[in-house]
């Protein structure tokens, strides 16, 4: 069993940029009516946008399920108010529910969160527990700059969070920290404010006591954490003069990394660096870098490639990291699968959990 941990929709149908184009067009007139709309997308047209994608993808590459959520660079959480951004996320995760529901073996729901800069984020929990509790989501995206770039939101560790993180736990979901398109020029979304946010979170978990608050929050930072790897040592020494404690014991049941890393060489550090139990594999395909590395002639996402390259680590650390640190991060993926086990079908049909959530059909063969 393999499990990405990190995957947007990234090919959704025409009509859901349509809405959002006239969502956007409609807050030029501030005094025009506000509506939540309508998008327009049949099954079919969910089915066409992820036979020649994604599915095509997690076949070919031998992955069984994605952990999937809206497309992260559209969220775009400094657009309008709170309530353009209800609006959006709703049907965004709408629309991953129904992606779900057609194929339950192959996706399982992350949500996008409706933040707004400078509204609370409690104003998110109404969202999380519909997605989470009549939709089957696992998790959320939650945007630590929903200004886009200008970063006017507190640290993730102020207690402005709070509310929310209570709910997390609540609900025992995680949250990927994933930012959201730029408006600031400086900086691009995918190649510099994306790393940048992966940089900047793990340096206010460092530096703060978050964890103590809440001893089962549990956030991923992707895209192999950012520079964080590579300076490890300077994350290790600033740890040490700031009397925190060690990285490792920091981050044990908090803080994890997917392996959203090209290519094999940063793959390779990110192993060799982060605790085998800390990291989860992604891939974030169909994302931000889509083509074929002329070097190798394959995917520059095909992460799943660069682990099964590594000889630095065992199988029993390739097996964490593909399948037992998700089940873990994500309980409510583990207790999917237990139930698919349990429905006592032989794997051919999907039974329902105790949440009321679909299970997983067939366990893989090569679980
Ligand atoms: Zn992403």
């Amino acid at each position: 069993m393999i499990i990405d941990c990190h995957g947007h929709y990234t090919t959704a149908p025409k009509a859901l940029q349509v809405y959002r184009d006239a969502q956007i067009a409609a807050l030029k007139n501030p005094s025009g009516p506000r509506t939540k709309g309508v998008v327009p997308i049949t099954d079919d047209e969910i089915r066409e946008s992820l036979e020649s994608a994604q599915l095509k993808l997690q076949r070919e590459r031998g992955t069984d399920i994605t952990v999937f959520s809206p497309r992260a660079s559209a969220m775009a959480h400094h657009i309008g108010d709170v309530e353009t951004s209800l609006y959006w996320s709703q049907h965004c995760n709408d629309l991953i529910a129904r992606v779900c529901a057609l194929y339950p073996n192959n996706f399982v729901a992350v949500c996008q969160l409706p933040q707004s800069p400078g509204v609370a984020p409690e104003s998110c929990i109404g969202e999380l527990e519909r997605c989470v509790n009549e939709l089957g989501f696992i998790g959320c995206n939650l945007n630590p700059d929903p200004s886009g770039g200008h970063w006017t939101a507190p640290p993730l560790t102020d207690r402005w969070w709070y509310p929310l993180y209570e709910k997390m736990v609540e609900l025992d979901v995680p949250a990927m920290v994933h930012v959201s398109s730029s408006c600031n020029a400086n900086f691009h979304a995918t190649g510099a404010h994306y790393i940048n946010a992966d940089t900047t979170a793990f340096m206010q978990f460092l530096t703060a006591d978050l964890f103590k608050d809440f001893p089962t929050l549990r956030f991923i930072i992707p895209h192999g954490g950012g520079a964080v790897p590579d300076h490890w040592g300077r994350y290790r020494g600033l740890a040490q003069d700031m009397k925190r404690p060690p990285l490792g014991e920091l981050i044990r049941h908090n803080v994890f990394f997917d392996t959203c890393v090209y290519p094999l060489a940063g793959i390779e550090l990110l192993l060799k660096i982060v605790p085998a139990d800390n990291i989860l594999f992604g891939s974030e395909m169909v994302g931000a870098v889509r083509g074929i590395d002329p070097e190798t002639g394959h995917y520059f996402d095909d992460t799943k490639r660069y682990i099964d390259q590594v000889t630095t680590i065992g199988d029993a650390d390739k097996r964490k990291i593909f399948e037992g640190n998700a089940r873990k991060v994500y309980p409510r993926i583990d207790a999917r699968l237990k139930g698919s086990r349990s429905t006592g079908n032989g794997g051919r049909g999907s039974g329902s959990t105790a949440d009321g959530a679909r299970a997983f059909q067939a366990s893989d063969p090569r679980s």
